[in-house]
């Protein structure tokens, strides 16, 4: 039977497609001209792949100027000068408007690589901040350091040998706010169904936000059902699949099971054109939700097959059995074996619940 054209991964513009997978920052592409225009711009930041740069949203309305997630700052925060606000400055003017006609910035998840520019592109325009109400929480744990995390890792129940974790702290155990989250608190808090201010980025109908946990407790997708777009941000992601999990601060809960709920939902976007926050724009969110889905899948069975081996396997031995990217030898002896730890619990946890 014939494949249906939306029933695999389609990218847009064919530029943005070969730069995002030649390893080189795409150049802005205009993805809409209704009600104003809409342009997707690749933020530059450290990372390989398509994760050399995160895509930001920028609607040039008539009554203003919207940002969706600001990008990354550069290694601090002065740096967000020359790595965002001079470059998104030349930008708006080569299209006659200016960076000071930002009226609202938009962040979907608290990661550096979307929030991390906010702080100073809200000092210098004044623009409302607008962040996921589950997302704030997040912030407000972190800031208090309330996090209610049902994967705290304990390393006495983890079973890894003596010593082997001690090089490495325990990344959440740090209190504090990340330096890459503004002081500021959110001017208006965005809740799940909610639509992004009138003077902003919306037409007639608006963005509608959708709460879609996993990645972060809080992560939001926008939706535009005039144009028929998504921003899909990290939650859905073409070339790569997004890590789960991950949030500032936990909420309680498990992440996989959350993400594969949020994964669902995105159903009624199917024939909309996507957004990612790192990549490319494209069609075929069906296609790419169902390979995301899978993804999953094969770790929870990976996982399953080893329980059904040894149900009183210890999390450390567990893990140690799983197939990772660079192999469980150097990841177990990386800082990065906390979060190797995590998703292992998390895994295991979805298992047990379906069995
Ligand atoms: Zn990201």
């Amino acid at each position: 039977m014939a494949e249906r054209a939306d029933s695999r991964i389609t990218p847009l513009f064919r530029a943005q497609y070969q730069a995002a997978v030649g390893s080189k920052v795409p150049a802005p592409v205009r993805i809409s001209t209704v009600d104003g225009e809409l342009w997707v711009r690749a933020v530059p930041m450290p990372g390989a792949g398509v994760m050399n740069s995160v895509l930001s949203t920028i609607h040039l309305g008539d009554q203003g100027i919207t940002v969706v997630d600001p990008g990354w700052a550069g290694g601090k925060a002065k740096d967000a000068v020359g790595n965002v606000l001079r470059p998104l400055d030349a930008f708006l003017r080569e299209r006659g408007r200016r960076l000071e006609e930002i009226t609202d910035v938009v962040v979907t998840h608290a990661h550096p690589d979307h929030i991390g520019a906010a702080a100073e592109m809200l000092q210098a325009t004044g623009a409302r901040y607008h962040l996921g109400a589950v997302e704030q929480r997040t912030v407000d744990a972190v800031r208090t350091g309330r996090s209610q995390d049902d994967y705290a890792v304990e390393r006495h129940m983890i079973g890894a040998p003596d010593g082997v974790l001690d090089k490495f702290p325990f990344p959440l155990a740090e209190k504090g706010l990340p330096p890459f989250i503004p002081r500021q608190r959110p001017d208006a808090t965005i809740e799940d169904g909610n639509l992004l201010p009138d003077h902003g980025i919306t037409g007639e109908l608006g963005w509608r936000a959708v709460l879609t946990p996993g990645h972060t407790p809080g992560h939001l997708c926008f939706a535009d059902d005039r144009r028929k777009l998504l921003i899909s941000a990290d939650h859905v992601l073409p070339e790569i699949f997004p890590g789960i999990g991950l949030g500032v601060a936990s909420l309680g809960g498990n992440p996989v099971k959350d993400y594969l709920a949020a994964l669902d939902r995105l159903a009624e976007f199917d024939d909309y054109t996507v957004i990612p926050g790192h990549g490319y724009c494209f069609t075929g969110l069906g296609a790419r939700r169902q390979e995301t889905r899978d993804h999953v899948m094969e770790r929870a069975d990976e996982v399953s097959q080893v329980l059904d081996w040894n149900p009183e396997i210890s999390v450390w031995r567990l893990a140690g059995r799983l197939t990772w990217s660079g192999g469980w030898e150097s990841l177990a002896n990386s800082p990065m074996v906390w979060s190797a730890i995590r998703q292992t619990m998390m895994y295991r946890d979805l298992v047990l619940e379906e069995a």
